[in-house]
């Protein structure tokens, strides 16, 4: 089994081989994008991302990048500490166990069902879902979006793909990088469709929690993590 902290935070979900050339290049944050300045009301504000497996350092840049304090959480005093929290993209099957063996499922679905803002990112999304189709047998999710997302939705690792998706709030298009993605195949009735690629929700928020099928931490477009950030502060 994958532990938490014997690997690179950086793993699964990128594997080498898997289109290197386009994702290696937007992973490495050398592609300049206009960023728009630190927002006041983010200064102040803890935010955590749940540092069991997948892309952490990728938002922990991009929290800091925005004036938040970003805290690495593998144990419920760190989730204690935070305002919010991003569930970041890696192997929802294994973020799930890991969540369970490090007794931090019960205290996640209590922080969300009392409010607290949440941002899930790819596997993310599928940890925050309600529902998940074609997920693994028995495959438990955090919980707390009122959606039911298809898992490996856009195919296997090597149809992931990267293209420019509309996303309500933004002026400009976003970059969006999908790597073995879901789609949100269906949301309850409090929650409202951000975006949509090749005809499916690819990003959706019900309240306090925003979820994306893509991964707005690679590509150092900051603007999504901007918007999660505004609205923490807005509930601050
Ligand atoms: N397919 C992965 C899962 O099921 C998600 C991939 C990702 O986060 N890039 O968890």
């Amino acid at each position: 089994m994958t532990q938490a902290g014997d690997q690179p935070e950086y793993q699964a979900g990128y594997q080498a081989g898997d289109r290197a050339t386009s994702h290696d290049a937007t992973l490495s944050y050398d592609r300049p994008v206009s960023q728009p300045p630190a927002s006041a009301g983010t200064h102040g504000l803890t935010v955590g991302v749940l540092a069991l497996q997948g892309d952490v350092r990728e938002h922990v840049v991009a929290l800091e990048a925005l004036g938040a304090t970003a805290v690495r959480v593998r144990r419920v005093e760190e989730l204690d500490r935070c305002d919010a929290l991003v569930l970041p993209g890696g192997e929802s099957t294994t973020i799930a166990r890991l969540a369970r063996t490090f007794d931090l499922l019960g205290p996640l679905r209590e922080r969300i069902a009392g409010g607290m803002p949440v941002l899930g990112t790819c596997a993310g999304m599928i940890l925050l879902a309600d529902r998940v189709l074609d997920g693994e047998p028995g495959q438990q999710t955090i919980g707390g979006l009122d959606v039911t997302v298809r898992r490996n939705a856009f195919g296997r690792q090597v149809d992931s793909f990267e293209t420019d998706v509309t996303m309500s709030g933004l002026a400009e298009p976003v970059h969006a990088v999908f790597i073995r993605a879901p789609w949100v195949e269906e949301v309850g009735p409090g929650v409202e469709v951000l975006a949509r690629a090749a005809g499916h929700a690819v990003a959706v928020r019900q309240g306090p929690l925003l979820a994306t099928s893509f991964h707005p931490e690679v590509g150092g477009d900051l603007r999504v993590h901007r918007v999660f950030l505004d609205g923490v502060a807005a509930l601050a």
